[in-house]
């Protein structure tokens, strides 16, 4: 189906698994010259048009995905020709790899000669040619840039004096940034500079947002599955709700998760007996690759990020996983959620919320090792929230969920609320 099509002369849809993420995604692409944009805002027309294709069996993320791309063909200048959707896809156990089969189905089922974008399949490769080194490159700098937007906004809107003053300095930013990622016909060196221009500009607005720092807030880690912990419309706007009551969150980034299936492949050579081939050497470089950009981008924020260290390496919080989910006995974001999860404690928060797709093995699991982690962690509380696409009673959980971890700040002296009132 995907075959003798070209990305030239239509438009890219990026699926939101992030608004931010998304924007920064399709930003990479614009910097090559495609016509790459966001794909459409969840809401309950999304489900619906989705479900229509669904046999029952998929996971929430993808019903979202399809979903999303089938508000793009209810669009009024809607061309099939002239449209395509990007949808990587991976060979692992998760329905992750289920995404693109179950799109192409749907599409042909339609009758819709739309191209599905796939840069893991040979068709993707040669859309993109010789530039797609530059792509990814450019791609992963979009993404270290949306985790640092995100972090600066989750850090001072629970603070913030105005009502939308922290919103209004994160769009703006977003645009700032995008437009820097996207300037087209430069070299990385370059490319690089105008980054670090625009997310200064923007590091100095978010100082310059008015916050009241003596309310006391509860830290709450966010962990859990990537698309369901950053795709509001799928987590029931859980973020909000926990500002709403007096929380201040701290959620992992989609850099860890790079990291960390970068890791996987080192492993994965180690025990195929690779440990000096070419493809070692290739993942070691693009590990420096990805350091050396996450440094640079990082640099302008040592100050802002204070408190809210990230590991240097992931084999730190896979260090902090071992005693519970071992890497070698089990893969994916369960360890990463394991792991993080004590950093979270140690770091000072109040409390972490596991954030999983109804039915996903993610959830599942790690909802099994957590009583015993709290445990030792002195009854910090860890609570994993499902979520498949239905109203639920969030808002009574959520509550005594945060009056829980209220009574654990009261327990502890070191956690960080009371760390910011004393640097205050
Ligand atoms: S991790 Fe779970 S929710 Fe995410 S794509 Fe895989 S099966 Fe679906």
């Amino acid at each position: 189906m995907q075959k003798n099509k070209s990305l030239k002369g239509r438009t890219l849809y990026i699926p939101q698994m992030s608004y931010v993420g998304a924007r920064c995604v399709a930003a990479a692409f614009n910097s090559l010259g495609f016509d790459a944009r966001p794909s459409p805002d969840s809401d309950s027309r999304t489900l619906e048009l989705a479900r229509k294709y669904l046999s029952g069996d998929e996971c929430l993320p993808e019903a979202v995905t399809l979903g999303n791309f089938l508000k793009v063909t209810e669009m009024p200048d809607y061309d099939p020709d002239k449209t395509a959707f990007f949808m990587p896809t991976s060979n692992g156990p998760c329905r992750f790899g289920h995404y693109l089969p179950l799109a192409c189905k749907v599409f042909q089922q339609r009758g819709e000669d739309v191209l599905l974008f796939s840069p893991s399949s040979s068709s993707g490769y040669e859309n993109i040619g010789e530039e797609a080194n530059d792509l990814l490159r450019t791609t992963w700098r979009g993404v270290l840039c949306s985790d640092i937007l995100r972090k600066l906004q989750l850090k001072t809107r629970p603070y913030e004096r105005e009502k939308g003053s922290t919103d209004r300095v994160f769009h703006k930013s977003l645009d700032r940034v995008c437009e820097a990622i996207s300037i087209q016909n430069v070299s990385h060196k370059i490319r690089l500079k105008k980054i670090l221009a625009a997310l200064m500009h923007s590091r100095d607005e978010f100082r310059a947002v008015k916050v009241d720092k003596t309310r006391k807030k509860l830290l709450i880690g966010i962990v859990g599955e990537i698309y369901c912990r950053l795709n509001d419309f799928s987590n029931d706007f859980i973020i909000n709700k926990i500002e709403q009551l007096g929380g201040e969150v701290w959620m992992s980034d989609v850099s860890e998760w790079v990291f960390y299936t970068n890791d996987e492949e080192r492993v994965r050579l180690i025990r195929q007996g690779k440990r000096f081939s070419g493809q070692m050497l290739n993942c070691l470089v693009r590990q420096k690759i990805l350091k050396k950009d996450e440094k640079a981008l990082l640099s302008l924020f040592k100050d802002d990020f204070i408190g809210y260290e990230e590991p240097h390496h992931v084999l730190e919080i896979l260090d902090r996983s071992q005693p519970y989910l071992p890497r070698d006995g089990s893969h994916g974001e369960m360890v990463m959620s394991a792991g993080k999860t004590v950093w979270y404690y140690e770091k000072g928060a109040s409390g972490v919320i596991d954030i999983s797709p109804f039915t996903c093995m993610n959830g599942i699991i790690t909802e099994a090792v957590y009583p015993k982690l709290s445990r030792e962690l002195g009854g910090f509380p860890i609570r994993v929230f499902y979520f498949d696409g239905n109203i639920a009673d969030l808002e009574s959980d959520l509550e005594i969920f945060m009056e829980l971890a209220r009574n654990f700040a009261d327990r502890n002296s070191s956690l960080k609320v009371s760390e910011q009132e004393l640097v205050l």
